[in-house]
């Protein structure tokens, strides 16, 4: 028989989701009359704007003629899209990215996931916790997170908790790890760093040699102006950061797939024998030998984003997702719960009342209001004692849930 790869098998089973599955169909199905509110996972809600469906058109149009047909495209994507992010993302904000240091992508997941490809299965890896679970089983997959511990940590990785008892900022890693995942806005607190709390992370890189990666999913939600959108607006980030950023949560890009990488060409790591190796090369490598590229139609749905017409419908789908997260705050601390995040962010971190754990807090929700949230435990140890509430609801949908849990007393 073949010989399959050891690392993979070493993986925890995936529970979180299916188990809240099960739950709540075992719920609905002993209470049929029971309109179950879903505010648990992370896919949104809004169809997508119209300046990029006429562009989805149009390019279906060109695909019809010979003349403007596009077959393979470019594996780091079309400069047409590259060059608007490159001028609408950064440059316009006064940040020196590139066009040529953009690789468009189908996505974060999949490029949070295929970084490790260009890093050595030696590297020490920090990830805060809770974490984005993506960062560690794709590091167990390459044999980077050391055997599993009892309390579903493991061995090789160090976790940077993120808690209330530290405002959500980690404390700088004390294990000299080689890349550090750093997520902010936070998937799955709501949490943000501001530039004075993101400064001490590139500094530390840059002294300890430390790749820092850096998922920016959510930055089309800061509104706190004291809060980056980019690493790349800390001084020094260019030479230990890679950015990671995606159209999913920005434009509702989670069925159509698109998203995108920075690496810039200032950040250089080392082989085996010491000689020093740029990044982006390699990155470029790995991407134009495994990897097909974003297709052309959903790349000029993306490009639309960015025209004025584009940016007006964006901010508006999000405005309308962060009304839903500024009622949940309101209406959550009116029911004497602790929350956090929700205000740069789509998500909002509840605390469990005093005792409670993430799934108990779990089953009174679903039981007693019929709303289903995800319980932090989830996400790893810290998570513990928080349960996670999303903002992608419609309005509707928002104001029944908040209703039903101010009317009920959760605490006990
Ligand atoms: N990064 C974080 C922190 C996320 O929460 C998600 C999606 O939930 C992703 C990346 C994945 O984004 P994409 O849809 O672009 O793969």
């Amino acid at each position: 028989m073949i010989k399959v790869n050891d690392n993979f098998t070493q993986l925890s089973p995936s529970y979180l989701f299916t188990d809240i599955a099960k739950k709540v169909s075992d719920y609905q199905q002993a209470h049929p009359e029971a309109h179950i509110i879903r505010m648990g996972i992370g896919d949104v809600t809004r169809p997508i704007c119209q300046a990029a469906i006429k562009a989805l058109h149009r390019a279906v149009d060109d695909e019809a003629s010979a003349d403007t047909f596009h077959g393979y495209g470019p594996e780091q994507g079309y400069a047409f899209l590259r060059d608007a992010i490159a001028e609408h993302d950064y440059r316009s904000r006064g940040i020196e990215i590139f066009s040529d240091e953009i690789f468009i992508s189908d996505g974060a997941k999949s490029d949070t996931g295929n970084i490790g490809d260009i890093l050595s299965p030696d590297c020490r890896v920090a990830v805060t916790d809770p974490v984005y679970p993506v960062y560690v089983d794709t590091n167990v997959m390459a044999g980077r997170a050391g055997c599993l511990r009892p309390d579903g940590t493991r061995e090789r990785l160090e976790y940077l908790p993120c808690t209330a008892e530290n405002g959500f900022s980690p404390a700088l890693p004390t294990g000299n790890p080689d890349v550090i995942y750093l997520c902010f806005p936070n998937n799955p607190t709501g949490t943000a760093l501001t530039r004075a709390q993101l400064k001490p992370w590139v500094d530390y890189a840059l002294a300890h040699n430390a790749l820092l990666l850096f998922d920016s999913a959510y930055e089309a939600y800061v509104s706190n102006p004291d809060i980056p959108r980019s690493i790349y607006e800390i001084e020094g980030a260019r030479r230990c950061a890679i950015e990671f950023r995606s159209f999913s949560k920005t434009a509702g890009f989670t069925g159509l797939r698109c998203g995108y990488t920075v690496v810039p060409r200032d950040l250089a790591g080392r082989d085996s024998e010491g000689r020093e190796v740029s990044l982006h090369a390699l990155w470029l490598r790995r991407q134009s030998t495994k990897f097909n590229g974003a297709s052309y139609v959903i790349q000029r749905a993306a490009e639309a984003l960015y025209t004025p017409e584009g940016r007006e419908q964006v901010s508006e789908t999000i405005r309308y997702y962060m009304e839903n997260a500024q009622l949940m705050r309101h209406a959550l601390t009116e029911a004497h719960l602790r929350v956090f995040g929700g205000c740069d962010s789509p998500y909002l971190w509840v605390e469990c009342p005093e005792g409670m754990t993430s799934w108990e807090l779990f089953g009174r929700l679903l039981h007693r209001c019929n709303v289903v949230g995800t319980p932090g435990c989830g996400f790893g140890p810290s998570g513990e004692g928080y349960l996670r509430l999303t903002a992608f609801s419609t309005h509707e949908a928002t104001r029944r849930a908040m209703d039903r849990i101010i009317k009920e007393n959760l605490r006990n």
